[in-house]
């Protein structure tokens, strides 16, 4: 065997990557294996960050158009450089995975740059793309191998026409039609980045609702928003098949028992992802899985069904989000090393990209319905605040759900401006179990968006916010 190391961590992702660093600043000796030349898993490469840039830099190019002009700003006719763009996003995602290549060095960090694959507890081969396979031991191996699309076995992936998000991120030309299937995560990000730059979306949804696990009342306003800024979406709409023919796709699909057909020259198929677990060598030594949906089964200190063998991330579950895989990759190693550390699952925050964004934690109205509480909601416009008004972003609006009789928090939506940032305050109070109240005698600077939360949290406890 090559080297024997305290941690041999296979994925370095956000669950991977965080992991590995958390366990040398507590003294491990740590190996991380993965199959990209660069770390930073499906999120820094293909993910959050290259996706988030390209809505950042589609968002200004939107208000180059048409956002300046209220303002008194006269500016020209307003070109896409789409190269440039793209080109942006690289040199952003390269930044950063090349700043954590600097950490993992700084840091002590055995890279090994091959497909990693189990062989007994503790013992895992890396297959390196020269065929060279090399025997890295570890006291403790942890799998943070991640996630994949989804494909749908009616619409496959061919590279060109009918892809998946990696490719929809580098597109070399705007389609003219792109058609989204999946009206999720992925679907509304990367179908409002092909919007804003001019294309046509369509976005085709199987279920009544987009965004099945958000607040409906909140899904149903990113909807109408989405729609006013163009993307056209047909809901209860089954894909049954394609057929591609000079470079432009038939779906077929079928709506309430009728057959429609839509035709589009990029397709992009965005109806989940599913774990990497093929050929990680899991059945081989046992290491259980989920039957139905294949996440690698643990416990709550991240322990497979094979000792020595932890999971996190992606590959154990549900929010597949790269908060909730750094959280369990810090939470793991910590336990490893004997500290008690632990993540509350009912207070991950979600953000949907979109604009306005939408953002959550905690229950949905209907979740909380379901727990048969008697509870308040408050509720506040943007439009009555005045930092939105200054900024010209008034759309949308804060809800916040609190326990009738304790006054408890139980969830906090917003769709608004910057509602990415300004969900961070309603995670701090839910984890600190706190109250509607708190969040409403809380000193919020003025004139800022945060005021709209606390507006919201005052309606939710006393009955009515004050400016609205
Ligand atoms: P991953 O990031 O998937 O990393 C796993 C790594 O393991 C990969 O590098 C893979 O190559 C490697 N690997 C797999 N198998 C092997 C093997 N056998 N041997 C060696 N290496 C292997 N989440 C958010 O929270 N916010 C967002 O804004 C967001 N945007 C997203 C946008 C897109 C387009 C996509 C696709 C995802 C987005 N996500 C976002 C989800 C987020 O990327 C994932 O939740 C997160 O990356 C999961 O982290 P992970 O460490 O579990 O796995
Ligand atoms: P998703 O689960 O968010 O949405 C998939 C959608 O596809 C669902 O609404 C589902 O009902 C629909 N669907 C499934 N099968 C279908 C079919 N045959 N025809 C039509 N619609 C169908 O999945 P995603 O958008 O692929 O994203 C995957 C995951 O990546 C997300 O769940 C999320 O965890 C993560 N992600 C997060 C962010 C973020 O945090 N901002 C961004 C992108 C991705």
């Amino acid at each position: 065997m090559a080297d024997r190391f305290d941690l041999v961590v296979i994925g370095a992702g956000p669950g991977g990557y965080i992991a590995a660093l958390r366990a040398t600043q507590l003294g491990m000796s740590v190996a991380v294996v993965d199959s990209r030349p660069t770390l930073g898993g499906t999120c820094l490469n293909v993910g959050c960050i290259p996706s988030k840039a390209l809505l950042d830099s589609s968002e200004l190019f939107v208000t180059a158009r048409t956002g300046l002009k209220t303002h008194g700003i006269q500016v020209g006719d307003i070109q896409l450089d789409l190269k440039t763009m793209l080109g942006r996003k690289d040199q952003v995602v390269k930044g950063l995975v090349d700043g954590l290549a600097f950490l993992f060095k700084r840091q002590h960090i055995t890279r090994f740059q091959g497909t990693g694959r189990l062989t007994g507890p503790g013992q895992v081969v890396v297959q390196g793309a020269d065929g060279k396979a090399t025997v890295v031991g570890g006291k403790t191996v942890l799998l943070a191998t991640g996630s994949e699309p989804a494909a749908l076995p009616s619409l496959p992936f061919n590279g060109t026409t009918i892809v998946g998000s990696t490719e929809a991120l580098a597109f070399e030309r705007v389609p003219e039609h792109l058609i989204v299937v999946g009206g999720g995560y992925i679907g509304l990000e990367l179908g409002s980045v092909w919007a804003r730059l001019g294309a046509k979306v369509t976005v085709l949804e199987f279920l009544p609702r987009i965004l099945a696990n958000s607040d409906s009342e909140m899904a149903a306003l990113a909807q109408k928003s989405l729609a006013r800024q163009g993307l056209a979406f047909h809901l209860e709409t089954r894909v049954t098949d394609a057929a591609t023919q000079a470079g432009q796709v038939v779906v077929r699909a079928s709506r309430k028992g009728e057959e429609v057909t839509f035709q589009g020259d990029r397709v992009l198929v965005a109806v989940g992802r599913r774990p990497c677990t093929t050929g990680l060598g899991l059945e081989e030594i046992g290491v259980a899985l989920e039957e139905r949906t294949g996440f690698v089964k643990v416990d709550d200190a991240y322990r497979t069904s094979v000792p020595g063998i932890h999971a996190i991330g992606d590959l154990i579950g549900n929010p597949m989000l790269a908060h909730k895989a750094m959280e369990e990759g810090v939470a793991c190693v910590e336990q490893l090393a004997g500290h008690a550390a632990q993540v509350n699952y009912a207070a991950i925050p979600s953000v949907v990209y979109t604009w306005p964004e939408l953002a959550s934690v905690g229950l949905t109205e209907e979740q909380v319905k379901e727990t048969g509480k008697e509870y308040r909601a408050g509720k506040f416009p943007f439009a009555a605040s005045g930092r939105a008004r200054c900024l010209g972003e008034t759309e949308g609006l804060v809800k916040v759900l609190a326990d009738a009789h304790t006054d408890r928090l139980l969830g906090v939506h917003i769709f608004g401006p910057r509602a990415s940032e300004l969900i961070a305050e309603a995670v701090t109070v839910l984890e600190f179990a706190g109250s509607a109240e708190d969040i409403a005698r809380i000193s919020h600077a003025h004139p800022t968006l945060s005021e709209a939360v606390a507006e919201a949290a005052r309606a939710a406890y006393a009955g009515a916010a004050l400016h609205a």
